[in-house]
């Protein structure tokens, strides 16, 4: 069975935009990735952009630089733009009725920012409380992952990993976390390394219950990058 679900993908995608969380792209041409006439004008048409700032690119070492990078945008850096590859999500009833939080930390963020396009790194914090069913634990690092691999807004992202969660998990006790630094922080304007920057996005339980709010606040609190 393929590791991605596509129709989930897309369920998950129209609640993101029910909620107005949904990052601003045009599915049309993502629709696009993988024909080949399609990626040959992205390549082009970075190639006459590194032509226009400067690099010449009939030298060996940089004449395939285009087409790498937009293979690699595709492929890595932003494949989460691109619901064909949302994970499938494996679950299994919860006959013993564990309803206790759990709580996976150190789920590593490789994300990008939309408005530099320079590297967000960090890593985050995922808990929920288990109701009907429980996913394998390595989807809530591949949902993570996925929202991820988009240009990016922390903030947003968050949001979209807690709505996506909740979706695939059937709990609204569910909370996320994620620290990070910015790379557009630390190279440019107050170029200050050794900034985090940390959101949450909480619900159900962990929003209800003072003493689950606290904890969980003071774990993500604790996340060290
Ligand atoms: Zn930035």
């Amino acid at each position: 069975m393929s590791s991605k679900d596509f129709a989930l993908g897309k369920r998950i995608q129209q609640l993101l935009m029910d909620n107005g969380l949904e990052n601003p792209i045009i599915n049309d041409n993502i629709a696009k990735w993988g024909e080949l006439s399609h990626t040959n004008e992205m390549s082009n048409k970075f190639a006459e952009f590194l032509h226009l700032l400067g690099m010449d690119l009939t030298d060996s070492s940089i004449m395939k630089t285009s087409g790498r990078v937009v293979k690699f945008f595709i492929n890595e850096l932003f494949y989460g733009l691109d619901y064909k590859n949302f994970p499938r999500i494996s679950s299994n009833i919860n006959t013993f009725n564990y309803n206790s939080p759990l709580i996976s930390t150190g789920i590593t963020i490789n994300s990008t920012c939309e408005h530099h396009l320079v590297a967000i790194n960090g890593s985050a914090i995922v808990a929920y409380i288990p109701d009907k069913k429980f996913v394998g634990l390595s989807k809530l690092n591949r949902v993570v992952d996925f929202f991820a691999r988009r240009p990016q807004v922390q903030e947003r992202m968050t949001k979209q990993i807690f709505i996506a969660l909740q979706e695939v998990l059937e709990t609204q006790d569910v909370a996320v976390a994620i620290n990070a630094t910015h790379n557009c922080i630390v190279i440019r304007g107050v170029k200050d390394a050794a900034t985090e920057n940390l959101t949450l996005e909480l619900g159900g339980k962990f929003l209800d219950d003072a003493v689950l709010k606290t904890s969980f606040y003071q774990k993500a609190l604790s996340i060290q990058n």
